[in-house]
């Protein structure tokens, strides 16, 4: 999914005003690893920002890739999805979004949907704790795994 030039240049300001709000050093490593994920919809994890950054920046290590993520994501400039911290997806996308993903190939795609912003909670949540947005997250496979997966031939 192609993320439009300008959403691309927003996210870059914003990740500008955010380092100089916050005194942080905006070296051009974090501006490189801040781009890579800012420019896709694909949700990257860890290692796949690492692989493409380095194509770019052939010093940068991945120890550096992955304590830049977890940096950009206090300073609020991407967010993560999927609890396994080790395998954390990141996603520059902060505005309100779903997200389907794929449980074969790992693919990961926002969607909108004006219903599940809506979406009412059951009061069982009230005894867990306090909501602050609801976000769903639809697994399955993609057209891709579902066209790849053919039923066995019959002879
Ligand atoms: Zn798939
Ligand atoms: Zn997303």
């Amino acid at each position: 999914m192609k993320v439009s030039k300008k959403d691309i240049e927003q996210r870059m300001a914003r990740f500008e005003e955010v380092c100089r709000k916050s005194g942080a050093k905006l070296t051009h490593q974090r501006l490189e690893i801040f781009r890579e994920v800012a420019q896709t919809g694909e949700h990257p994890d860890a290692e796949k920002v690492f692989q493409n950054v380095r194509k770019r920046m052939p010093t940068v290590s991945m120890d550096t890739v992955y304590r830049t993520l977890w940096w950009l994501k206090d300073l609020g400039l991407i967010t993560t999805l999927g609890p396994p911290r080790e395998r954390a997806r990141f996603d520059a996308n902060l505005s309100r979004h779903h997200h389907f993903m794929c449980t074969q190939c790992g693919l990961t795609r926002d969607f909108l949907s004006d219903e599940l912003d809506c979406l009412e909670l059951p009061d069982s949540v009230l005894s867990i704790g306090h909501a602050e947005k609801t976000q769903v997250e639809v697994k399955g496979l993609c057209l891709k795994c579902a066209a790849d997966e053919k039923p066995v031939a019959k002879y």
